[in-house]
């Protein structure tokens, strides 16, 4: 293909960078956005801009916040007692929505991946050992996926959880193996929630 110039293609290269998209979706988005609607084009890079400048991790629960302390964990009214353990900020809300959960969250932003060099550290692990040694939690709720990783990941932290007398809790049947959490449909989520079984 003739080179189209430089700056359409950073732009579809730059695109690439979004998950599911290849190079004929960025090279259709590029043009899109050239051709057919500039506006949104500004207003996208406003708004890009805007979000990687303001929001961060919450310092408590690792969800995306503006705020150094996110809007559930400095709710008082939310119970103290309870963490449940997610692998990403999305299945915060799936739980959430599937299910009546009042409880401190944690998102550790993935799995132990050791040949990716994905270890505690990089799970916000020394952070959770943290929360466990404030001695206000009572029970955790591993609610990390289904997949081969994630109960590596879940049962990682069980023994550090275990180590310090928490009672330790994983998701039950009906979520699908090697499936993820936020694209499991509400009902079933919320079956597997409220009959989460110890461990
Ligand atoms: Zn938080």
């Amino acid at each position: 293909m003739a080179s189209l110039g430089p700056s359409i293609e950073q732009l579809i290269e730059a695109l690439r960078c979004l998950p599911g998209v290849g190079p004929k979706s960025a090279q259709r988005m590029a043009f899109h956005l050239l051709e057919r609607n500039r506006a949104g084009g500004q207003r996208l890079t406003q708004a890009l801009s805007q979000a990687l400048e303001k929001v961060h991790h919450c310092q408590q629960c690792r969800i995306l916040s503006e705020a150094e302390l996110c809007s559930r964990c400095s709710d008082q009214r939310r119970r103290q007692d309870q963490l449940c353990i997610v692998e990403m900020p999305s299945d915060v809300l799936a739980i959430e929505q599937a299910t009546h959960y009042q409880g401190q969250s944690f998102v550790l932003s993935g799995h132990l991946s050791p040949l990716d060099g994905i270890g505690p550290e990089a799970l916000g692990i020394p952070k959770l050992i943290g929360l466990f040694e404030q001695d206000l939690i009572q029970e955790v709720i591993l609610a990390t996926n289904p997949t081969v990783e994630g109960e590596a990941t879940a049962h990682y932290i069980s023994q550090l959880a275990h180590a310090r007398k928490i009672h330790v809790t994983r998701l039950a049947h009906g979520i699908p193996l090697g499936g993820e959490l936020e694209f499991v449909d509400s009902g079933t989520l919320s079956h597997a929630f409220s009959g989460r079984e110890s461990i």
